[in-house]
């Protein structure tokens, strides 16, 4: 656990009774988008907050600093390793210290409960105990270094579908035993500093006013001495949410206590020491974190996020999470080979996925800059099927800033008056407007101007909230977009617009002009959002496109196709309804192996997709989204620098539909968890949905693994599984021993109990204990409203995933 100084409550209480009722219901909302209100009188520095969770964005939506780009959640996890998780906290200190930031918001904890989720990426896993393990390694690397973590989001928040009016319905032994378990290990063994309360609503109660799951549970029965802050926008109500465990709504000044909660206290709704009880929460965060007393000092020379040291770390971290799913003996590639690099995603890379994760880094390396790093001319890269349906903002590489020309676009802002407000340069041409900025007036127009290296038929269009005209060519398009609801749609999934332009050598600025919609009481987010402008090449036909990869594969020794989804499935506000690749994808992987003398599909997402040409290629290596240095992780991987030694954190479905847990759409406002504690690899394993394509925990390294005298070990509380385990292959390599309890109780699924990582000499053999973890084997008693007996009987299973059993143990 890390170490804080802890101030009792009567301590708090002497700087409380300094305050007036208005000061102290002033702290309890943010000052800002992103920092909390300070009081020099009580010694409190205004603490700042940033979105996390693998990444420090800084106190800007968009457009910030540049940071750091961190290989995405799911494959951090992939690595099934305490130390990973526990140094990626380390270093996101070191990017929150960077920027003067205290808490960071993360980690996000919610579970892959359907593989439709959008915003799975940013969460570590289907598995419970995986997930808190990890979580709670990732909050002591952060908070050993002084920065509060922020698990998030309290709770049965596993999809995006009317995230702000949904009604999650959970029974109480599934939150217990599932949802909650991962707060509660992570509570436990690392005492984050805050948590999240999520904005839907669990069981017909907000979870900004979950009297059960907020008082009773967490800071109740669990004694959670931290701070619960609201997710953004997320209170509904004024009273409620201040008597139902809520200590902070964000963001701020605005919200729905300010005066009304003040009026709530002095009419007797709200008594006053809930107020002074929220106020010890938030004194208390401001002591952890150095913003009580005396202010912290931060270290100087950290690394900057294109430092030599950074590359290293996220190369590695990404790299050895990468997962084999299948390999006939291809990979790892060698230096004598020629590779025919093809795919959309080999050329353009998704990094990371979208909404509140997304960071600014200094520089995102593709496959093809990765993999011609290392194989130079030995290499050739073909592009491959378009893979999106939305327009995403133009970059650097496709627009030049007429006034510097560096890669990038010139950004205007101006005043309904004609003003100019600010200039904003964006290598990305991408700003954010009227949310974190500061202008002296509201912005009504924003400008975007950029030389193209495009020419002929180009797509050129507009991405937000407003009256575009966009010319380029000399010719104009213009057109009106709108809001499609929600919170913060204009934010996180703005609406856009292209037309097709034709661009000469002669003539080819862009300018695109957004006129903004005025900010009313109808309107109250007029002139707010997230504003781009697309500009690309017009897409080939798919025929020319196959036959152009096909043509280039069979030039080859080895083919790679690089194929994914990109920040239009994972991301943050939406959900997907299919998990087959987009486009024609998988007619690119079945052209190219039909010829290529030997085919490996790099899958670049985080989540699960369908592979319907599994039987039909070589090697299959699960790349997740990784980061800034994503490409040189993947050649790292490919050529077996670093070893792709991950295993899935959650089932792939063989087919749509084909899993326990699937649907995400709610009827009529509630989204029935009635599938209990059955996700993923549990329900697959149950048989209450067909086999899966591959099973949680499923990888195959670069060796080959012997399993033989396991036994069981009584335990205090637990027992402890013992294995000898041998590398029969030809590399070093690392393994992770998975030890599952299948009970012989009904309605008690198969479930993780515990794993344990070994680094093994090829040809050497070590001898594995795996503790399994005593809160696996409880079961929520509803009728007693507590927890029961331990399970007993049943087997213990050593498995390398559930479809690759090992060793199969009686108890
Ligand atoms: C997300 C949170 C995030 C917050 C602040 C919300 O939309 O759900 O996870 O921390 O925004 O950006």
């Amino acid at each position: 656990m890390a170490t804080t100084t802890e101030k009792t409550t009567t301590d708090y209480a002497d700087l409380i009774a300094t305050l007036s009722l208005p000061e102290k219901v002033t702290l309890l909302t943010g000052a800002s988008v992103f920092t909390m209100a300070g009081h020099a009188g009580v010694g409190l520095t205004p603490i700042n907050l940033s979105d996390g969770p693998t990444g420090v964005r800084g106190l800007k939506f968009s457009g910030g600093r540049a940071v750091t780009l961190f290989p995405n959640a799911t494959l951090l996890s992939a690595s099934w390793s305490t130390d990973t998780a526990r140094e990626v906290g380390r270093l996101l200190a070191e990017e929150a210290q960077i920027q003067d930031i205290h808490v960071v918001l993360g980690p996000t904890i919610n579970l892959h409960r359907s593989v439709l989720g959008g915003r799975l990426f940013e969460a570590y896993s289907e598995d419970p105990l995986l997930t808190g393990v990890l979580a709670a390694a990732y909050v002591d690397g952060l908070q050993g270094a002084g920065i509060g973590a922020c698990l998030k989001h309290l709770i049965a928040n596993e999809s995006e579908t009317d995230r702000n009016s949904m009604n999650s319905v959970v029974d109480e032994a599934t939150l217990r035993e599932l949802y909650l378990l991962p707060f509660e290990i992570a509570i436990e063994e690392s005492n984050p500093w805050s948590l999240m309360a999520a904005y839907n609503d669990v069981n017909g109660q907000a979870a900004t006013e979950q009297q059960h799951v907020n008082l009773e549970v967490v800071k109740g029965e669990w004694g959670y001495d931290g701070l619960l802050m609201s997710d953004w926008f997320a209170t509904k109500t004024t009273v409620a949410s201040a008597n139902g465990g809520l200590d902070l709504v964000m963001p701020g000044p605005d919200g729905p206590w300010g005066e009304a909660l003040v009026a709530a206290v002095e009419a007797g709704e709200v008594a006053e020491s809930v107020v002074d009880e929220h106020l010890v929460r938030i004194l208390r965060l401001a002591e952890r974190v150095g913003a009580l007393g005396t202010p912290r000092t931060l270290p100087a020379d950290l690394p900057a996020p294109d430092s030599a040291i950074r590359r290293e770390q996220l190369t590695r971290l990404a790299a050895s999470g990468m997962t084999v799913l299948a390999n006939d003996g291809v990979l790892p590639l060698t230096s004598d080979q020629t590779v025919a690099l093809v795919g959309r995603h080999a050329v353009e890379t998704t990094t990371m996925g979208g909404g509140s994760a997304q960071v600014n880094p200094p520089y995102q390396v593709s496959v093809a800059e990765g993999l011609g790093a290392l194989l130079g001319d030995r290499l050739t890269v073909t592009d491959g099927v378009e893979v999106r349906t939305r327009p995403v903002p133009a970059s650097g590489k496709t627009l030049t800033n007429p006034n510097t020309g560096e890669p990038g676009v010139a950004i205007d802002l101006y005043a309904a008056d004609g003003t100019l407000l600010e200039s904003r340069f964006g290598g990305l041409a991408q700003t954010m407007v009227g949310f974190d900025d500061e202008l002296p007036q509201p912005a009504s127009r924003v400008v975007f101007r950029g030389h193209t290296n495009l020419r002929g038929a180009v797509e050129v269009g507009g991405i937000g909230v407003g009256r575009w005209t966009v010319t380029a060519g000399g010719q104009s398009s213009s057109f009106e977009l709108a809001s499609s609801g929600g919170i913060g749609a204009e934010m996180l999934s703005p609406p856009a617009q292209v037309n097709e332009l034709t661009v000469t050598d002669g003539s080819d600025l862009v300018e695109a002009v957004v006129e903004l919609g005025a900010k009313t009481d109808d309107n109250p987010l007029g002139g707010v959002g997230l504003f781009s402008i697309a500009v690309r090449p017009v897409e080939r036909p798919v025929e020319a496109v196959l036959k152009a990869a096909q043509v280039a594969a069979a030039a080859a020794d080895v083919a790679v196709v690089v194929v994914g989804l990109s920040e239009e499935q994972e991301t943050e506000a939406v959900d997907k309804s299919t998990i087959a690749l987009p486009g024609k994808q998988d007619a690119l992987v079945r052209a190219i192996a039909g010829a290529a003398r030997r085919t490996v599909v790099v899958v670049n997402a985080a989540t699960p997709v369908l592979m319907p040409w599994a039987d039909e290629v070589d090697a299959i290596l699960v790349a997740g989204l990784p980061g800034q240095e994503g490409g040189h992780a993947v050649a790292a991987a490919l050529l077996g620098l670093i070893e792709p030694a991950g295993r899935l954190v959650t089932t792939f479905p063989a087919a749509d539909g084909a899993a326990p847990a699937w649907e995400v759409v709610p009827t009529d406002g509630d989204l029935r968890y009635d599938e209990g504690t059955f996700i993923g690899y549990r329900g697959h394993y149950a048989q209450q949905a067909p086999a899966p394509a591959f099973w949680l925990g499923e990888g195959l390294g670069y060796s080959t693994w012997d399993y033989t005298d396991a036994v069981i070990l009584p335990g205090a509380a637990s027992p402890t599984v013992r294995v000898r385990l041998t590398n029969t292959g030809e590399r070093d390599s690392r393994e992770v021993v998975q030890v599952y309890y299948d009970p012989q109780t009904e309605g008690q699924p198969v479930r993780l109990v515990g794993w344990a990582t070994a680094q093994v000499a090829n040809g050497a053999s070590t001898t594995v204990d795996v503790t399994t973890d005593a809160r696996l084997w409880h079961r929520w008693d509803t009728d007693a409203a507590s927890w029961g007996e331990p399970l007993t009987g049943g087997r213990l299973l050593v498995a390398r995933g559930l479809g690759d059993i090992r060793a199969d143990l009686p108890l």
